[in-house]
């Protein structure tokens, strides 16, 4: 407010003194106007001229703390993209905006700095205006007054800010009293909203249909209330309840999700439309699609074949040509370890060390003649299975991310203790380096590293999966690697016969804040589970830390496929069976209107009984009940039969079952 200051010393105050004090605070006014509608008008130029939505973090969010992760400075640069000629569209400030700048009266902040009455004022776009309503809206619950001679609230874009990022600013009493809230684009305009109402007023976004908005003042403070940058650049999930929410998406900093496309979020970071992953085997076909084949299952084409290259170079082009707004676009092996292994193909994947460097030539060469028309676009690629390592002699485009999934680890142990899962045989899944060891060796020569994480046990999406343990810390090590995109995946197929919201919140908070304390954590946790659960709530957290803890022995390693009871033994839930027994029976009789919630949560507690004590009746009923709330038993279609054989394949007759592994298989190359 500096110049706002200057214009009131040198100006409005001594013109104030000639003429009548109406008069004085319309001028006061106007002059506040320009101070706020100035940096409107140049973000909104800023924001247009852009050419796509591309998120790069700021520098100081992303300097990691290991050495050995910075990129060589090797990365090519040999091409450089074309400067724009596009003038840049002029933004003309509605006169309703103009309009509706406030008077403030003085009154709208008691002496305690309690907030009481409010006026908000939002830049001209659809974001900014959906933005100030929210946060009307919200304020409203809180029985503050919003209406004119409130205290001011502006809310707009700033082109100052970082991408995703915000500012939250207050100067509390005097004339030139306001809040400030600030975006670096659209989402940073949605966020900065969200997050202030959370920490401020205490509101809560735990799921799509429930939120907490809590009864306590809301106290604001002179100087900066939040200001925030992204941690990472991209935080995507899949969550089914969650993640098909673009509203709790952007209420909970998801920035890229399956949900619908929305400007008044400022938009998600977009890949083009069947580009998302395992795409090279459509891209190969002639006219860019799978033809019937196995989604994206179908052997990889040869990557030294100069058809092949100029086929997928096609249509690509193609694709983009009808979506051209895309942010990013995936180039990148199907869900198979079949690669071509031609002379060609041999003697380049020799020269790299590993398939990876292969793949990543085909890759570069594709970013490097995109990058002409599409200066802004990405082009990803996966480190995954058979490209898992990292090759020497070749390093990704700057345009290039790598997505290293995370497929072979196990998932109970934080990745520093534990990173390469082991079969219940004993047989490693990893052909080459553990986990980590590729990761770091990515990090050496890529600057773009988004981790494919996974959250969820793939064959049996309804047993507990006790990884609550180690989410928190994975999330913090992928972050201190320079890591710069996160994407937990989980059963984004249908609602959570365990703790699929829960982990879904969870989550959303470790991508927001990857470095938050093991208390904060656990503080998110139990304000879910007791909002979520209802008064029976600490009988869950019970079984939480039960089963975190055993999921945590050192025996308990297990990767994605697993038989559940592979992890926490029979042994050990029958040592335990009564004490559990009992807290789910408290949670129900305390759930009061929650009760639905905890029942189904508890599905994953009756599949474990019946592993212990099969029973066809129970099972009868709890195959009915599962089916009742349209719950998925597993990721593959291969286990949509009828649910009463689906269950009989997820008995743990002689090891796992249902879509998983067998025992000592690798699952990879079954
Ligand atoms: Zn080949
Ligand atoms: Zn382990």
């Amino acid at each position: 407010m500096n110049i706002k200051k200057a214009f009131e010393t040198l100006i409005a105050k001594p013109i104030a003194t000639l003429i009548a004090k109406p008069y004085a605070k319309q001028l006061l006014s106007g002059l506040l106007a320009l101070v706020i509608v100035l940096p409107v008008v140049i973000v909104g130029i800023v924001h247009l001229t852009k050419t796509t939505k591309d998120a790069p973090p700021t520098e100081t969010t992303l300097q990691t703390t290991l050495e050995n992760t910075t990129p060589e400075s090797t990365t090519p640069e040999e091409t450089t993209p074309e400067e724009t000629t596009t003038p840049p569209p002029v933004i003309t400030i509605p006169d309703e905006f103009m309009e509706k700048f406030p008077t403030y009266d003085g009154d709208g902040i008691t002496e305690d700095n309690v907030l009481v009455r409010v006026n908000i004022v939002t830049g001209p776009t659809e974001n900014e205006i959906y933005a100030g309503e929210e946060l009307a809206k919200y304020l409203t619950q809180k029985g503050v007054a919003v209406e004119d001679g409130g205290f001011p609230i502006f809310v707009y874009q700033d082109g100052l800010i970082s991408e995703d990022g915000f500012s939250v600013s207050a100067t509390l009493h005097g004339d030139d009293a306001c809040m400030r809230i600030r975006g670096g684009n659209g989402r940073g305009v949605i966020y900065g909203v969200y997050k202030f109402l959370e920490e401020y007023a205490g509101v809560r976004y735990f799921t799509p249909t429930l939120e907490v908005v809590s009864e306590s003042d809301i106290v604001l403070r002179d100087g900066n209330l939040l200001a925030f940058s992204p941690y990472f650049e991209m935080r995507r999930l899949s969550w089914h309840t969650v993640g098909t929410s673009s509203d709790w998406c952007a209420k909970n900093g998801i920035n890229a999700h399956d949900g619908q496309e929305s400007e008044v979020y400022g938009g998600k970071i977009l890949y083009g439309s069947g580009l998302f992953v395992h795409t090279l085997g459509a891209l190969s076909e002639y006219d860019g699609n799978n033809n019937g084949k196995a989604d994206g299952s179908d052997p990889n084409p040869c990557l030294t074949s100069e058809e092949v290259y100029q086929t997928v170079l096609k249509n690509l082009r193609v694709k983009l040509e009808a979506d051209p707004t895309v942010d990013i676009v995936s180039v990148s092996q199907n869900d198979n370890n079949t690669y071509c292994k031609c002379e060609s193909c041999a003697a380049s994947d020799a020269k790299y060390g590993f398939p990876s460097g292969t793949m990543l030539a085909f890759v570069n060469r594709i970013a490097e003649e995109l990058e002409a028309d599409y200066p802004n676009l990405v082009i990803d690629t996966l480190a995954y299975n058979y490209t898992q390592a990292a090759p020497t002699g070749i390093v990704p485009r700057h345009n290039v991310c790598v997505r290293v999934c995370s497929i072979r680890v196990c998932f109970m142990h934080p990745m520093t203790e534990c990173n390469d899962a082991k079969g219940p045989n004993n047989v490693a899944w990893t052909k080459t380096h553990d986990f980590l060891t590729d990761l770091l060796d990515w990090g050496k020569i890529c600057d773009r590293i988004y981790v494919w994480d996974y959250t969820t046990n793939f064959a049996y999406y309804i047993a507990p999966f006790s990884n609550f343990g180690s989410i928190r810390e994975n999330m913090r090590l992928y972050y201190e690697h320079g890591v710069r995109g996160m994407f937990p995946q989980g059963n984004g197929q249908s609602i959570s016969g365990e703790f699929g919201e829960l982990r879904s919140y969870l989550l959303a908070k470790l991508m927001w804040n990857p470095l938050m304390t093991e208390e904060e954590y656990y503080t998110h946790m139990d304000e879910f589970l007791k909002a979520y659960y209802g008064e029976g709530w600490e009988g869950i957290r019970a079984f939480i830390d039960l089963t975190t803890e055993l999921a945590g022995n050192a025996d308990s390693c297990i990767n994605i496929y697993e038989a559940p009871l592979n992890s926490i033994t029979a042994e050990e839930y029958l040592q335990y069976e009564e004490q559990i027994e009992a807290w789910w029976n408290t949670a129900e009789a305390l759930a009061g209107d929650r009760l639905e919630y905890v029942k189904r949560s508890r599905l994953q507690w009756r599949y474990i009984q019946l592993l212990l004590h099969p029973n066809d009746e129970a099972c009868a009923q709890f195959v009915a009940d599962v089916n009742s709330y349209g719950i998925r038993w597993a990721e593959s279609p291969k286990n949509n039969k009828p649910l009463n054989e689906m269950f009989t394949n997820l008995y743990p007759v002689g090891g796992a079952g249902g879509d998983g592994p067998q025992d000592g298989q690798d699952p990879m190359n079954p």
